[in-house]
C-alpha cells in the first residue's frame, strides 16, 4: 500500500479516504491506474470526472452508498459494483446497525486485499462469469437461535467469512484460543485468497508438480490432516520448515499460510517505501540490521532483496512496538524452507519459475 496525494491541494491522502480533510474535495479510487483521485461533477447525476484520469468520466461503485467503498467504475459500465465488489455474493442483513458495522470493517479489509491482488495481476474471474469456480464472498452472521455458527474457509472459489471476526473482543478471544500471535481481518482474506490463487495458479496453472515439491504432497486427506492437526498439535521442530502451526495441517494451508505472509510482505514493504523508511540501528556493527526498500516490492522477482529489507524493518518496528508495549507488528521468524516457500508463491504471482 503506498500514500496518494490529493490533486488539488497536495494534502497526504489514505486509501480509505472519501474527501480530502484539507480542500474538501471528492475523492474516489481507481485501481487503474492506482490512484485516490480528486473528483469533480460531470455531466449527469453520480457522474465524474477524475483529476487522476483526464478523459474518462466515472461513477461510484453501488457500496459506496453504504459507506462501504470509495472505488470507481467507468461511467458506461454495465457493472453496478466495483472491482472489488462485485466478488460478494452474500452480505449481512445491513438494516441492522451492528451487523453493518461489521460489514464495512470487513470492506475496509477486503478493498487492500484486493488493492494487492490487482497491484500484482492476479486473475480475477467473478462467480457470474465463472459460476462454479470464480471468487465470490459470503459474509455471514451467526445464527444462535438455529445454532449455526459460522467456519471461515474457502470452497471453490467461494470464501466464507464469519462476520463476528470483526468483532475485536471475538476475534482477539478466538486468537487467543488458537494460540495465534496474529489474526486480523486483512490476514483471513490473504490466507483464504490463497486457496482460490491455488486453484487458479498451481491447479489450473500446470505448476502441480512443481508446488509439491516445495510444499509436499496435498494427495492426503484433507479432513483427517486437519483433524490430526486438532489433535495432535503441530510437529516440535515445526519452525524450521513452516510459518505457523497452523501451516503444518496440510499442505493446502502451508500454501495459503505463506501466500498471506507474501502479501504481508509486499504489501507493507511497499508503505514502508512510500514513506521513505530506511533503518540503520546504532547498535548494528555488522550493518545487517539495516535496510532501505530501493525496489517496487510488487514487481521483485528476486526473493533475497525483498528479505534483505524486510527483516530489518520487521526487527526495527517490533522494538517500537515493544516500547509501546503492544505486540510485536510482525511475530514471525522466517527460516530458510520458509523463505523459499516464499521465492515460489513470489514466482508464481510473476508466472516465472524459481531462480529463472
Ligand atoms: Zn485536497
Ligand atoms: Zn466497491
Amino acid at each position: 500500500m503506498r500514500l496518494f496525494p490529493c490533486q488539488n491541494c497536495s494534502q497526504v491522502l489514505h486509501f480509505e479516504n472519501t474527501s480530502c480533510v484539507k480542500c474538501g474535495a471528492v475523492l474516489g479510487y481507481l485501481p487503474e491506474p492506482n490512484a485516490l483521485s480528486a473528483l469533480e461533477p460531470a455531466g449527469d447525476e453520480g457522474e465524474f470526472t477524475a483529476r487522476a484520469a483526464p478523459g474518462g468520466v466515472w461513477r461510484f461503485c453501488d457500496n459506496a452508498r453504504e459507506d462501504a467503498c470509495n472505488w470507481l467504475l467507468p461511467g458506461d459500465s454495465e457493472e453496478r459494483f466495483c472491482l472489488a465488489c462485485r466478488h460478494n455474493r452474500t452480505i449481512p442483513d445491513i438494516s441492522d446497525p451492528l451487523n453493518k458495522a461489521r460489514w464495512q470493517k470487513i470492506e475496509v479489509a477486503k478493498h487492500r486485499a484486493f488493492y494487492s491482488f490487482i497491484r500484482l495481476r492476479l486473475p480475477l474471474t467473478d462467480r457470474t462469469r465463472d459460476p462454479e469456480g470464480g471468487l465470490a464472498f459470503d459474509f455471514l452472521a451467526d445464527a444462535p437461535e438455529a445454532g449455526q455458527q459460522v467456519m471461515t474457509g474457502h470452497d471453490n472459489g467461494l470464501i466464507t467469512l464469519a462476520l463476528v471476526e470483526a468483532d475485536d473482543a471475538e476475534r482477539a478471544a478466538r486468537r487467543a484460543a488458537m494460540g495465534e500471535p496474529y489474526r486480523t481481518l486483512l490476514g483471513h482474506f490473504r490466507h483464504e485468497s490463497g486457496h482460490y490463487f491455488w486453484d487458479r495458479l498451481v491447479r489450473d496453472g500446470g505448476r502441480l508438480e512443481e508446488c509439491r515439491a516445495v510444499f509436499g504432497d496435498d494427495g492426503q486427506d484433507y479432513g483427517a490432516a486437519l483433524q490430526r492437526h486438532y489433535d495432535q498439535g503441530p510437529p516440535a521442530d515445526w519452525q524450521g520448515n513452516f510459518v505457523s502451526t497452523y501451516a503444518t495441517a496440510h499442505p493446502w494451508e502451508d500454501f495459503a499460510e505463506t501466500w498471506a505472509h507474501y502479501l504481508h510482505i509486499v504489501d507493507t514493504l511497499e508503505m514502508a517505501r512510500a514513506l521513505g523508511m530506511e533503518v540503520s540501528p546504532r547498535a548494528d556493527r555488522t550493518g545487517e540490521l539495516s535496510a532501505e526498500v530501493a525496489f517496487d516490492p510488487y514487481r521483485s522477482t528476486d526473493i533475497a532483496t525483498v528479505m534483505e529489507a524486510w527483516v530489518p524493518l520487521t526487527v526495527a518496528v517490533n522494538s517500537l512496538n515493544r516500547s509501546m508495549g503492544i505486540a510485536d507488528l510482525y511475530p514471525f521468524v522466517l527460516s530458510p524452507a520458509v523463505v523459499r516457500k516464499l521465492g515460489f508463491i513470489q514466482s508464481l504471482t510473476h508466472g516465472t519459475v524459481p531462480g529463472g
